[in-house]
């Protein structure tokens, strides 16, 4: 099937503007006679619910937390992007779009990613309207801070805390619609599937997570906000609730899968410890803008340093390797997330990493330190030669920009951040995969939407550092709410959807004989004993470094687990109560699934781009080498029974605005 990605024709900065003033012919009145339900209320889900009810449509929304404000974006930390240029330094909707697009490598939707360049300065204004503390100047005007990837200052931050701020401001713009009645907020509540009557979304089944009750809720679309899937890997920097059954549920509905394989692994994560964790802390890439990572230089010194007979502060500078400024001169430290990830892992590949596994690189704050601390000291007018002062001034400022990120480092490692520098190493962060949408953001299901992370979203091949939370929140306030209009003009008339239907019935029962089935399961196994089994997996054979023959042994392997999973998984408990197990044990069930087809795409798309890299396809410098001549496209998995038989479907990538080129950070 050819897919179409219902771009508007003729200029790309004119069709986002012509489509709102179609979508606005809606009457408002006719709004009030429509419901629609969104999945999630992090970022995306929350700003969409709120905006659809501000609009004048009945909205139901749904999270697993106990609240709203719980979803994982919550612990975004570094900031968000928008092309406001208000550093002067040459900013512009074009360069926001043309970074996203290279960013991507060159694996993007060129209109969406142009709507999100447009639409990014709203969102700003948006949040500063409602209150979201970001980050000021002393003069009093909104400050900025650089990402991976650009050599502009846009990102927009509340210190360390940027996703909590912004959510509270969603958060409460959509109380504010709870409390006027336009909208019923169901916590504590998992989608579990789809229904779909007559070719269209029309609404979902739903398991009260406390008292284990499954419910059928009817509406004249669903939008899905669920977030993304890299829990598929067990170990993330993500919530560790984040899951993918929403958009797996709606995958088996009929709704395709898109470039699954593209996972982002960010370069600044505190290492795996040992077998013991259950998930992965993440140092905010805004840290990148005053850390300076290295290894020893040499490979006697690194051995000394993981056997304890050397300290970090004992190598001189010319005994260091900052390997980043070495390979990528013009952006260094800032270079994107992929290129630095997989440059941490070359140098401890090649032996040089610095703590007993082996997998960590150093993230070092002294020269911001001294820096900061001679500025302050000239500032002030105080001894610039006084070595104890200069620390201490710097220190103040350092912990001024980043102090709680090094907290949470200290409490975690239990050593100063400020004294010897962090070590970090990469781990999974984000996925660039996820539900594939048209231009509108609805699904290959008429009725069914995805937004924020769980769509395949506007990064292509790879995230750029505080592109997600922009994404969500565009998606969210300013695009949903008007293309799905397109969808719901002709809905106006339908009235209320029973759920009576046979569909619902089918699918609730669906629904409950897999929670049947899980409990009167008598294996012996942990839901974790399996899901752990998968993330080795998925982190040895289809993680940072791909080849053919590890992912078609992934692909086999993951297979033979989902069946060991079925006969031998242990769910304690009863399912009319809250369970914790049982739910991870539908949730692990669709990891399950999706594993499996993450690998058959990674093995599939026979090329290196962003996040994808596979060990065939890199240049004589170890960079990724994309084959634009047959991979310049979307890979959309239509489901069809086993993951082994989904059916690939291509979206062309047609860049008319951008000339496809070959990154380089250099
Ligand atoms: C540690 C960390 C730091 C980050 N920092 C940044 C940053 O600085 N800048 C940036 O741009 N991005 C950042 N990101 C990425 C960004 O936070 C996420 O991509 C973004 O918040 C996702 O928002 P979302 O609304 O799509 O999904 P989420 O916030 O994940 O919300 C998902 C929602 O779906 C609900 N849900 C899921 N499944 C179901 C179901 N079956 N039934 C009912 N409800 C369901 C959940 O309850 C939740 O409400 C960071 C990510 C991490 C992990």
């Amino acid at each position: 099937m050819a897919l179409d990605s219902k771009v508007p024709s003729g200029p790309i900065s004119d069709k986002w503007t012509s489509y709102k003033d179609h979508i606005n012919l809606v009457n408002p009145a006719n709004k009030r006679n429509i419901d629609i339900i969104v999945v999630g209320t992090g970022l995306a889900g929350s700003s969409a619910a709120a905006t659809l009810a501000e609009l004048g449509y009945n909205v139901k929304t749904f999270c697993f937390q106990d609240s709203p404000r719980r979803a994982h974006s919550i612990a975004a930390q570094g900031g968000i992007n928008a092309a406001k240029n208000y550093q002067g330094d040459g900013d512009s909707t074009f360069r926001l779009f043309y970074d996203t697009i290279k960013g991507g490598d060159y694996r993007s939707r060129e209109a969406n990613v142009h709507r999100l360049a447009e639409v990014s300065t709203n969102i700003i204004d948006q949040c500063v309207m409602q209150g979201v503390p970001l980050a000021r100047e002393y003069g009093g005007l909104l400050d900025n801070r650089s990402f991976g990837g650009t050599l502009v200052a846009r990102t927009f931050y509340a210190k360390g805390q940027t996703g909590q701020q912004l959510l509270l401001g969603a958060y409460s713009a959509m109380n504010r619609q709870i409390g006027r009645g336009k909208i019923k907020s169901f916590s504590r509540h998992e989608m579990l599937d789809l229904v779909v009557f007559e070719g269209k979304a029309r609404g979902i089944i739903a398991r009260d997570l406390v008292s284990g009750e499954i419910e059928r809720h009817s509406a004249h679309a669903v939008v899905i906000a669920s977030g993304g899937y890299g829990n598929v890997f067990f170990l993330s920097t993500y919530a560790m609730g984040s899951n993918a059954t929403a958009a797996w549920k709606i995958h088996k509905k009929g709704a395709f899968f898109a470039n699954p394989c593209y996972t982002q692994i960010h370069p600044t994560c505190i290492p795996v410890s040992g077998d013991h964790q259950s998930k992965l802390t993440l140092m905010s890439e805004s840290l990148r803008n005053d850390g300076r990572i290295w290894v020893p230089a040499k490979l006697e010194d690194a051995k000394a340093i993981r056997e304890g007979k050397k300290k970090p502060t004992d190598l001189s500078e010319s005994e260091r390797d900052y390997y980043l400024e070495r390979r990528y001169p013009s952006f260094g430290n800032l270079a994107p997330r992929d290129i630095s990830s997989r440059a941490a892992k070359e140098r401890c590949d090649a032996g040089f990493g610095v703590n007993k596994t082996g997998e960590a690189v150093y993230l070092d704050f002294a020269d911001a330190i001294q820096r900061y601390g001679k500025e302050q000291a000239f500032v002030k007018g105080l001894d610039a030669n006084d070595k104890a002062l200069i620390i201490k001034l710097g220190r103040a400022v350092v912990a001024s920009k980043y102090g709680n990120l090094f907290q949470m480092y200290e409490k975690i490692v239990d050593e100063d951040p400020y004294t010897s520098p962090m070590m970090i190493y990469p781990a999974v962060h984000y996925t660039m995969g996820g539900t594939w949408v048209d231009y509108n953001l609805q699904t290959t299901i008429p009725g069914c939407f995805s937004i924020g992370e769980s769509n395949f979203s506007d990064h292509g091949a790879n995230r750029l550092g505080a592109s997600a939370l922009m994404q969500g929140l565009a998606d969210g306030y300013f695009v949903l709410p008007y293309t799905i209009g397109d969808y719901l003009a002709p809905e106006i008339k339908t009235g209320p959807i029973s759920t009576d239907l046979p569909e619902f019935i089918e699918a609730e029962k669906k629904v409950k004989d897999q929670i049947e089935k899980f409990i009167n399961n008598k294996g012996t196994h942990s839901v974790d004993y399996f899901h752990k089994k998968l993330g080795k997996i998925m982190w040895n054979k289809v993680g940072m470094a791909r080849n053919a023959k590890g992912l078609s042994e992934a692909i086999e392997e993951i297979a033979a687990l989902r069946e060991e999973f079925y006969k031998d998984v242990k769910v304690p408990g009863t399912a009319d109560s809250f369970n914790q197990e049982l739910e991870k044990a539908g949730r692990v069930a669709d990891f399950l699934e999706l594993g499996e087809l993450f690998a058959k795409d990674a093995l599939h798309r026979n090329e290196s781009c962003g996040g994808h890299f596979r060990e065939e396809y890199q240049t004589s410098e170890g960079e990724a080498q994309r084959d634009d001549e047959n991979f310049a496209y979307v890979a959309a998995w239509e489901y069809k029974g086993k993951p082994s038989d989904a059916v690939l479907h291509k979206e062309p990538l047609v860049y008319e605005n951008l000339k496809l080129a070959t990154r380089s950070y250099k």
